[in-house]
């Protein structure tokens, strides 16, 4: 039975999932931009290209076997899901804000009979009730933000990343509901049926983003400069040392470093004498 995996058809975490699935191999083609769904070459996969808010919703009723989308839509749709990855973007968290001339500075002040107007109701509402206030809630479908100003709602809830945007509308953040990134999402009952297919496309996808902040580095050094080169590069394992025919007093040296180190790393080699320096980028790195 064919694999059927949702991913965001645009909007913000849209870019880097396609990204992520073509540096994992799974090839979608050309004209992305304007299928429903590809059917990946080779492989019994389908993408299907839905709303990121729908995903959730598309795992649950089985219509989809896994997904890319936000934590805060996982959240909102109240269904139990399975994280099966954290992706490290699309990170935001969807907070309470208030105006900024509200006397509430912090949840606790928001009283009974407030309007809060959100496009997250199902969670702001959960969230409420957890903490015993008797909120009104007002769905929107966007544009939070401008409905205490409109008289719409005394306070919003919304996404935010960098807090510019509240900013720039004069807006205060006084409370985080939840703490949002992308990930790939399965169910229970899909992990059954698909597991195997579901654990290779997670493992393709985490080893691309374990591959992507890491660099392979070769040198040739002298023998001689060995434990020195030990402390220098602290590679997976530590350094893989190869004899070089010919040379009896050089040895090549490979290893895996951080990307953020390659600066350190390649200084610190060319002071012990190591010669012939290069760094590669490194596709995959599969535990
Ligand atoms: P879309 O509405 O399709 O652009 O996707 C919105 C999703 O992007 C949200 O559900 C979040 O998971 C994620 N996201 C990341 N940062 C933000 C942000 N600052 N505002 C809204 N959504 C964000």
């Amino acid at each position: 039975m064919t694999l059927r995996f949702g991913v965001p058809n645009k909007g913000r975490l849209n870019e880097r999932t396609i990204e992520l699935l073509t540096k994992a191999g799974l090839d979608l083609g050309d004209d992305i931009g304007r299928k429903l769904y590809v059917k990946i070459k080779n492989q019994d996969i389908e993408i299907m290209f839905v709303r990121a808010q729908d995903i959730p919703e598309f795992i649950a009723k089985g219509a989809i076997d896994m997904g890319i989308t936000g934590l805060d839509q996982v959240a909102e749709s109240g269904h139990d899901l399975k994280n099966l990855l954290d992706l490290g973007f699309g990170f935001c968290r969807l907070s309470v804000a208030v105006p900024e001339e509200s006397p509430a500075r912090s949840v606790k002040d928001i009283k009974d009979g407030s309007r809060i107007a959100t496009s997250f109701p199902k969670i702001t509402k959960k969230y409420f009730d957890s903490l015993g206030k008797d909120v009104s809630v007002i769905v929107v479908s966007g544009a939070a933000e401008i409905m205490p100003y409109l008289g719409i709602s005394d306070y919003i809830v919304d996404l935010v990343s960098t807090g510019s945007t509240l900013k720039m509308n004069r807006l205060v953040e006084i409370g985080t509901i939840v703490e949002s990134q992308a990930a790939i999402m399965s169910s229970e009952k899909a992990m059954k049926g698909h597991g195997e297919e579901i654990d290779l496309v997670v493992s393709s996808i985490a080893s691309v983003i374990a591959a992507e902040d890491k660099k392979y580095i070769m040198a040739d050094v002298p023998k001689s400069a060995l434990p020195e080169i030990e402390r220098i590069i602290p590679g997976i394992g530590g350094p893989t040392i190869v004899p070089i025919s010919g040379s009896g007093d050089t040895v090549a040296v490979h290893a895996v470093i951080d990307s953020d180190q390659a600066y350190r790393i390649i200084s610190e080699l060319k002071r012990v004498g190591a010669k012939g320096i290069l760094t590669m980028p490194i596709e995959r790195l599969v535990d």
